[in-house]
């Protein structure tokens, strides 16, 4: 039995005459760039995640940088953050001009830990970027209260987190700007890159609307310096159409993450897995559902030759990367973060995942603890 770490092909077959319908209709209409099919799939976001506004744009990483431009955070700058994430996180930082400072994270659910902010700001400091890492909430409590205490921007990196919640309230209506990745993997993911940014305040919206198209309202009329970051029409109604299933694969998520403890404890192997925590007052979308495993590497291994699929998310935290030498961060100083890159796998979850897919994943697991 193969279990891919997604199997994006299952997906697609249940919806593919939606899908060909929507992709046919903006062929007829030849209309490929922003436009109404763009404009739909904004209101339609902003409606979902209940933040006011969201503007489209090429990618996450734009989203996260876009925030900045509009925020007026550059050279000079210092934005807050964590080094276990996505490289694209710290990296739309240096994009920016501005430097990434980082601070460690918790233990328990990977994400930013807020004790460790307030050492890290300076005069320079202008802005905290959380990210809600595999799919759940970090702290933003307490995040937005050190922020609006110290006068600081929050950039949500929500790029794994669409449709997640705390305390009632989505990622992306959090912070002073959410950001999300339209990339083929995340929970809500097109046919290429693409990406989306929200917020509540009227004000940052229409420059985020300016900043993606060379910072003009009007054809060749150029109020800000912008960069081009568009949202294609095709990718918009591609995920127009995603977005309608969206609840029903996260919730298939969700029921795969439940089937998985109930597994993993019937296996009995809790002293090898350490399986992921939900923070109180979060919803988990299990974009990832990362465990920590004894012997990792040769566990991955083991799974590979069985045909199972696995991946590590993220095998070398930032403050460790050749690209961020100049920062002057070394081995220790986020001693959480080293640990869970050394530990952290992520298994399959995807919603079309079956009952004996998942039997299988955790048996071979049992297999490996057994006998290797
Ligand atoms: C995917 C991702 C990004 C970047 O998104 P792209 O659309 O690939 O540019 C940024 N941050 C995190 C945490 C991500 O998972």
């Amino acid at each position: 039995m193969n279990v891919p770490l997604l199997d994006l092909k299952a997906q697609y077959k249940a919806i593919k005459p939606e899908i060909m319908a929507a992709i046919e209709a903006v062929c007829d209409e030849q209309g490929f760039i922003l436009g109404p099919r763009v404009l739909e799939l904004e209101q339609a976001v902003a409606k979902y995640v209940g933040a006011s506004h969201a503007i489209g744009c090429a990618s996450g990483s734009d989203a996260l940088l876009l925030s900045m431009m509009a925020m007026e955070i550059g050279h000079g700058h210092e934005v807050i953050t964590v080094p276990f994430t996505f490289f694209a996180t710290a990296g739309s930082i240096s994009e920016s001009g501005a430097r990434p400072v980082f601070v460690d994270v918790q233990p328990d659910t990977f994400n930013m830990d807020p004790a460790k902010i307030e050492a890290k700001i300076t005069p320079r400091t202008r802005a905290i970027m959380p990210v809600h890492l595999f799919g759940q909430c970090a702290d933003m409590e307490a995040i937005n209260a050190i922020a609006q205490r110290r006068n600081l921007t929050v950039i949500e990196d929500a790029c794994q987190a669409i449709g997640s919640s705390r305390n009632g309230v989505k990622a992306g209506a959090l912070g002073d700007t959410g950001c999300f990745s339209f990339f083929p993997t995340k929970n809500l993911g097109g046919f290429g890159d693409g990406g989306m940014i929200t917020t509540r305040a009227a004000p940052l919206s229409e420059k985020l609307m300016m900043l993606r198209v060379h910072g003009s309202k009007i054809r060749y009329v150029h109020e800000l310096p912008g960069i081009n970051s568009r949202l294609d029409a095709l990718q918009a109604a591609v995920l127009r159409v995603k977005l309608n299933h969206l609840d029903k694969w996260v919730e298939g998520r969700q029921r795969n993450a439940r089937r998985y403890e109930q597994l993993f404890a019937d296996a009995k192997l809790s002293e090898r897995i350490t399986l992921p925590k939900t923070d109180k007052g979060n919803v988990h979308v299990y974009n990832q559902f990362t465990i920590r495993a004894h012997r990792r590497d040769d566990l991955r291994t083991y799974l590979k030759e069985k045909g199972i699929g696995s991946e590590t998310y993220y095998p070398i935290p930032l403050h460790l990367q050749s690209c961020y030498r100049e920062l002057g961060y070394k081995k220790g100083d986020f001693p959480i973060s080293e640990r869970a890159a050394e530990e952290v796998m992520s298994l399959p979850v995807y919603a079309e995942l079956t009952e004996d897919q998942q039997a299988h994943v955790v048996r071979t697991i049992a297999d490996f603890y057994r006998h290797a």
